[in-house]
């Protein structure tokens, strides 16, 4: 890229940022090849919104952008950090492909790794995670690690917050009853074997009494999820919950307006849903994690199993 390009792009970031700041959270602009985003209506029944929390910190390169394909030229894109919360427009939902990302980043630092090469740098990776004590007390408390678990070739990688007391006592990511329900929302929701996708969590240890993460505990953690990402480098990413959804996209806005978009987290397209033990504690929400889902699918050209053509 030639300097004066890299230039131009350090001072729309800029300039994008220091409007971020100032409490503006998208402009229009128009976009003859770069991809729109709007945002999706808050239907009144939406559920209570989690508390917004400040962002984990987080790498530069890490940084989101959100968007969907233009019905025409005009759109909206958002600033790098968004606005503190505010509740968005009543528009159409979007349904396209995810767009390209904006300025040619966030890319991924790392190099693509061969996939005959993926299961043995995963398992060098889930070697070093195992013996890590970056977190003294999680450490002390865990009974092992949960680096995650399927295929190395993944298209669609789902990432939670932390594992519970089943993930902690078996080692397997999402094995307890939110497991449960979010492999019926891999298999008879999108018609994928669980086999074929890969989960993961933020944190790789065993949060006590399954509370939050600590801003500390991400900051120690996201790196070896960053690598794992970079492993596997899935097509789409599925951030289940508000802890993932707001320490991979540097976001303090709630899941009722962080769900049902496109983002690009390091030129993966990236979409938000709510937590399996949210939709457990709150079943009304099944219908808006759907339509993620739904989303999701379409932008992989996935099929409802029911519906699947002979
Ligand atoms: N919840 C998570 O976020 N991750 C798990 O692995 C299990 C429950």
């Amino acid at each position: 890229m030639s300097e004066e390009r890299q230039r131009l792009i350090r001072e729309v970031r800029q300039r994008l940022e220091s409007l971020g700041r100032a409490g503006l959270d998208r402009i229009a602009i128009p976009l003859p090849t770069i991809a729109a985003a709007a945002p999706a209506p808050a239907p009144a029944d939406l559920p209570a919104e989690a508390p917004a929390r400040a962002p984990a910190p987080a790498p530069a390169s890490a940084r989101a952008s959100s968007g969907t394909l233009p019905a025409g030229n005009e759109g909206m894109i958002r600033a790098t950090r968004p606005a503190p919360p505010r509740r968005p427009a009543a528009l159409a939902a979007p349904r396209s492909m995810p767009a390209a990302s904006l300025f040619g980043e966030p890319e991924m630092e790392l190099p693509p790794v061969d996939p005959s090469e993926r299961p043995a740098q995963l398992a060098a990776l889930a070697a070093e995670v195992a013996v890590c004590a970056r977190c003294p007390h999680l450490a002390a408390t865990r009974t092992r690690t949960v680096f995650g678990d399927g295929s190395p070739t993944a298209r669609l990688m789902f990432i939670g917050e932390a594992p519970g007391a089943d993930e902690d006592r078996t080692g397997q990511p999402f094995v307890g009853r939110a497991g449960v329900l979010l492999t019926d929302m891999i298999t008879k929701g999108m018609g994928l074997a669980r086999a074929d996708v890969y989960i993961a969590n933020i944190l790789k240890s065993r949060p006590p009494e399954n509370r939050d993460p600590l801003p500390d505990e991400v900051a120690h953690c996201l790196p070896y999820l960053e690598r794992q990402i970079a492993i596997i480098r899935p097509e789409f990413l599925c951030l289940l919950g508000r802890i993932a959804a707001q320490n991979l996209l540097e976001t303090a806005l709630p899941m009722g307006r962080l769900r049902g978009k496109w983002y690009r987290y390091r030129g993966i397209a990236t979409i938000v849903t709510y937590h399996p033990s949210y939709l457990l504690r709150n079943p009304a929400a099944k219908k808006d994690a759907w339509e993620d889902l739904q989303m999701l699918m379409q932008a992989m050209g996935l099929k409802p199993p029911g519906r699947k053509k002979p």
